[in-house]
């Protein structure tokens, strides 16, 4: 492949548009997107049709509105471009019309009480900051999707509007630093995705992983991740061809793939992209998954996106990786090089630390599903508990802005914010603390505990409305002040002393750490269903309205899809786990008793030797089937119970029929471990995580 000559090929980008649109409509076109202005008509229909032919011309005969609704996938209905001439015969059209607004039958997406199904319709909006692509013979373009009444029913509404509240506060901000060049300030996204990739063949007699994308049962196998030899490991070839293919998939569609590598359980890996604007690589991510998957089924293999395929291995993240920058292409997290450029970044770094601590509850749950359950709180992942890393050098700044001492160290150039005399930062001396679920790394944070199957746009509104509603109190004080520079101290030495508990620069893995962070007073949200229920605090609605990002009618029809999703889910995996327990395992170990039985008591008839080790063995199975019937059917009798409304029944989820689960699998697991291979009805840890 000719990288150079392939990127982007699918993806009528900018440079598409410049060689196929007159040039008018090209400039009106840029001109409606960075006003954020709907587009005029006739406009739209140029550019339809000038979409139209370059699809056509690379073999599309469809086109579908690509939108992103509350299931954090994504979705799409194809219509062809066919228009009948009337003599029997068709041509490919496509209008503005279609272009601007699509109305798919929406009843069935989740929405969480906000339409009744009778008024299905919504529509879906072409979203111009995001560029069309072909999949396959589909013309895709990028939408977002709302009721008729203007209702988000998708995660991409929100997001944008996150966008835009981020942008007028942190421009106002520069606006009082004197930056008049700046227009625009938006967030960029670099997402690390981490997948695991297994054999199809043995996926596929998995009907856990098939069903819930998650083991429900299996017992540790002799290796796991201790020795540490997979993490940046040599590829393996059939990994290595899959990544490549991947790469070229990638490229081909303009998301800009840089970084493969193994990672540290077996058979995990890890992609990065090279960082977007927010909502472009949120769609970026998107895709991403989705061509992950299918590339993996291409090469034999399934790619598993859940948090948590095996038990007792690493899960997978998506390392958020966040920042700021302006239209001049600046980056507003970067130390600058002047004492004004630094007084600067320590703002939108006391920022950064007041949302987080502020917001804790907020950022929590837009990490929390089910499957990321299993992997916040456990013990290779990031707790539950939000806290920043931000390093010695950063640290020892912000402490001595705390105690009001000068900073002593490395005084190199003189930085000056009113009273306080600063060095300047120097670059790159981050130390890594992988622990951190929200660490500083030079020049833009690392947002760790975002799950490795979710869309990134829960965590991205909400970094980007909480920065945005601490940067609009700043614009405030700072607007009203008669001394700008005093105003500008007072503001960061008080939000320093104010905020300064969530930072934690230590192991976050620790027991300390857990009992330390609770008398800092920081929240550890343990299970979706403990963390939900911020999503609807008065503070917490009441800011999402501030910023236009979701009324209230919206942001409580969310926490409603969100804990359906979170019962759904445990209930879906409760009940494959009873069909595993009872049509499979059961059976499994039934059969190998038999067998040990007719071993015994041909032993026993021959007279001659004990009918050893058989006798004990069939007692040990005997006695933990009898546990796996009981607990198998306590399971079921759990999951009969009605319940009232949605935070209870996520309650009872969590504390009654989660447990069970738990019970149930440690059985069966003990069972597998005395079961003969050949009675054990699907593949094990061992055979799934070396089958590559
Ligand atoms: P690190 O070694 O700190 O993880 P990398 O350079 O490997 O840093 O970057 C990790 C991810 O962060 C990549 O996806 C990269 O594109 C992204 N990234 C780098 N700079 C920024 C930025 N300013 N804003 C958002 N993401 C960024
Ligand atoms: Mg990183």
């Amino acid at each position: 492949m000719n990288v150079a000559e392939q990127y982007g090929s699918l993806v009528f980008n900018d440079r598409a548009m410049r060689t196929r649109l007159p040039r008018d409509v090209y400039k009106s076109f840029q001109k409606s997107v960075r006003a954020g202005k709907p587009l005029q008509l006739a406009d739209a229909n140029v550019i339809a049709n000038a979409m139209k032919d370059w699809a056509v011309e690379l073999g599309a005969t469809h086109f579908t509105h690509w939108f992103q609704p509350m299931t954090g996938i994504t979705a799409e209905k194809h219509d062809s471009f066919i228009s009948p001439t009337g003599d029997g015969g068709v041509i490919m059209n496509f209008s503005g019309k279609e272009l601007i607004k699509g109305e798919p039958d929406a009843s069935s997406f989740p929405s969480g009480g906000l339409r009744a199904t009778f008024e299905a319709r919504g529509y879906t909006a072409w979203d111009p900051t995001s560029y069309a692509f072909l999949k396959g013979h589909t013309l895709c373009i990028p939408t977002a999707f709302c009721s008729y009444t203007g209702e988000a029913l998708d995660k991409k509404t929100p997001l944008l509007r996150s966008m835009d509240a981020l942008n007028r506060e942190a421009v106002r901000v520069l606006r009082l630093f004197g930056n008049q060049a700046v227009n625009r300030v938006s967030s960029t996204v670099g997402s690390e995705q981490e997948y695991f990739l297994v054999d199809k063949e043995m996926y596929l007699q998995r009907r856990d992983l098939v069903f819930c994308g998650r083991t429900l049962f299996g017992a540790k196998p002799p290796k796991g991740q201790e020795l540490e030899d997979h993490y940046f490991g040599s590829i393996k070839p059939r990994v290595a061809a899959f990544m490549q293919d991947l790469d070229e998939e990638l490229w081909k569609l303009g998301v800009a793939s840089k970084t493969r590598h193994n990672e540290v359980a077996p058979a995990q890996h890890e992609l990065a992209p090279i960082f977007a604007t927010t909502n472009i690589a949120t769609d970026h991510n998107q895709l991403t998954m989705e061509i992950m998957r299918k590339v993996a089924d291409k090469h034999g293999m399934a790619c598993l996106l859940h948090e948590k395929p095996f038990a007792g291995v690493n899960g997978s993240g998506k390392h958020n990786n966040w920042s700021l920058q302006t239209d001049g292409g600046d980056n507003l997290l970067e130390p600058g090089a002047t004492p004004r450029e630094n007084a600067q970044f320590l703002l939108f770094l006391c920022a950064v630390i007041q949302a987080v601590d502020t917001y804790q509850g907020l950022l929590r749950v837009s990490v929390a599903t089910a499957g990321n359950d299993h992997r916040l709180g456990a013990n290779e992942a990031p707790p539950a508990i939000v806290s920043i890393f931000l390093g010695d050098e950063l640290t020892a700044i912000i402490e001595s802005i705390d105690s009001s001492s000068p900073y002593s160290q490395k005084v190199q150039e003189a930085m000056e914010i009113g009273v306080s005399v600063l060095p300047r930062f120097p670059r790159d001396t981050t130390d890594r603390n992988r622990t951190s679920p929200f660490a500083f790394t030079g020049n833009k944070f690392e947002f760790r505990m975002v799950g490795s199957s979710a869309s990134i746009a829960d965590a991205n509104t909400v970094l980007n409305t909480i920065v945005a509603d601490i940067l609009a109190k700043y614009a405030d004080t700072l607007e009203a002040a008669q001394d700008f520079t005093a105003a500008l101290n007072s503001l960061i030495f008080s939000t320093v002393h104010a905020h300064k508990r969530i930072i934690f620069n230590g192991n976050n893995y620790t027991d300390e750490w857990v009992a330390e962070a609770e008398k800092r007073g920081l929240y550890n949200l343990k299970h979706t269903a403990d963390a939900l229920p911020y999503f609807i605090h008065e503070e917490n609605v009441a800011l999402f309205e501030r910023h236009h990002v979701l009324t209230s009618v919206e942001a409580h029809s969310r926490y409603e899809i969100m804990m359906e999703n979170y019962i759904k889910t445990l209930r879906i995996e409760a009940l494959a786990m009873l069909e595993i327990s009872r049509k499979d395992i059961q059976p499994a170990v039934g059969a190998y008793t038999k067998e040990l039985l007719e071993i015994a008591a041909a032993k026993k008839a021959v007279g001659a030797v004990p009918a050893e080790p058989e006798s004990t063995l069939i007692k040990k199975i005997s006695g933990l089937a009898v546990s796996l019937y009981e607990r198998t059917e306590e399971l079921e009798q759990l999951l009969l119970k009605e319940s009232g409304g949605t935070e209870e029944e996520g309650q009872y989820y969590s504390g009654s029929i989660f447990p069970a689960m738990q019970a149930l699998r440690m059985v069966a697991d003990e069972l597998e471990t005395l079961t003969a291979k050949k009675y054990w009805p699907f593949p094990t840890y061992g055979d799934l995580l070396f089958s590559v």
